[in-house]
């Protein structure tokens, strides 16, 4: 047996039990996909759960609002990706009769799909033989050929796809492309690897060159920027607030008291010269509540969160800014830098 039989074999009896696995529905391979990148299992499984439980067809998801999806999608971070979906679903629905396609060229085309998502929802829901390049199959790949190329890129997707696209042709590409993420994600681990229980030990180029821990060669990251965002809740009578709706950036269309974006860290000085000039003597009083950090993959924002009691209404032209109760306040969509002021 080759070594790609005996990992689909393992896979088969020892993959995790979850509910987007061992049926052939498109609309549950995407949800899955989409929902599980950069974010693990344990986390994505109750929110893949939400959306299956709300939207049980892909024409039911099609129809829902963005404020809806976005709702369901809060706290799970790169927004776009929720935004994305919707425009999909439509497409779909509205182009493409419904279905979803067992191409992975034509899955390309839709908005959101790009070549990790269309191989995964090619190969897991119509058994179509292309290879599934995620970080755990850079990682067992390296290790099991020994590839130097440094991951992740365009090209070191090449060089994968290219080592697996004969093999994945001799056995089940959805048995096949899982069990190599499954294989990552239990066994062939980025630290201490459990070689001892891994069924492809004998073909495995680190294991036989103990050089496990060499492999995968990682690409030098660029540095991280920094960006201070200063949020403003006003507190007004009878617990009334302002809310902002973003129009756009990642965050688009989640809400967020007003904002003041900077590069460096502003004080309560600069808090207050934001507020109209005729307005300052009515303050009644202002503190800074919370601080946090919150690391995105761009960029690394500092929070600073200051409570601006005032009986007045700042004016903000040409924003989409509302007032509101704070007892309302989770019902409208929210980002996780929100989240954690509203949790404290
Ligand atoms: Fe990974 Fe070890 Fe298996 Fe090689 S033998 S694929 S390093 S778990």
């Amino acid at each position: 047996m080759n070594w790609s039989q005996i990992l689909v074999e393992w896979y088969e009896k020892n993959q995790r039990d979850l509910p987007w696995r061992n049926q052939h529905n498109p609309y549950h391979t995407w949800l899955s996909e989409v929902i599980l990148q950069q974010t693990r299992v344990e986390q994505g499984l109750p929110y893949f759960e939400k959306f299956v439980s709300k939207y049980p067809t892909l024409q039911e998801f099609a129809n829902a609002s963005e404020e809806d999806i976005l709702f369901l999608w809060q706290g799970l971070g790169y927004y776009s990706r929720a935004r994305n979906m919707l425009k999909a679903a439509q497409y779909i629905t509205n182009s493409l009769g419904g279905h979803f396609n067992h191409t992975p060229t034509i899955l390309r085309s839709i908005v959101g799909i790009g070549p990790y998502t269309a191989n995964a929802i090619a190969s897991i829901a119509y058994e179509y033989p292309v290879p599934v390049i995620d970080g755990n199959v850079y990682r067992v790949v390296a290790r099991l050929y020994g590839i130097k190329e440094a991951v992740p890129s365009e090209k070191a997707r090449t060089v994968f796809t290219d080592a697996l696209k004969d093999i994945i042709t001799s056995v089940k590409p959805s048995s096949f492309n899982q069990g190599l993420m499954e294989l990552g994600a239990l066994v062939c681990t980025p630290k201490n690897p459990k070689c001892n229980l891994c069924p492809i030990q004998t073909f495995c180029f680190a294991f036989n060159n103990k050089s496990q821990h060499l492999f995968p060669i990682k690409k030098i990251k660029k540095k991280a920027t920094f960006a201070h965002y200063t949020y403003l809740h006003f507190d007004f009578p009878d617990n009334r607030t302002f809310l902002y709706r973003r129009t756009q950036g990642i965050w688009q269309g989640l809400h967020e008291f007003p904002v003041l974006i900077t590069e460096t860290e502003i004080g309560q000085k600069e808090v207050i010269q934001h507020i109209d000039s005729q307005q300052v003597n009515d303050i009644m009083s202002i503190e800074n509540t919370f601080s946090c950090a919150h690391q995105l993959s761009h960029v690394k924002i500092f929070g600073k969160f200051w409570k601006i009691k005032c009986n007045f209404r700042p004016t903000y032209q040409n924003l989409p800014i509302f007032e509101l109760s704070m007892d309302d306040i989770g019902n409208y969509s929210m980002h996780r830098l929100m989240k954690k002021y509203l949790d404290k």
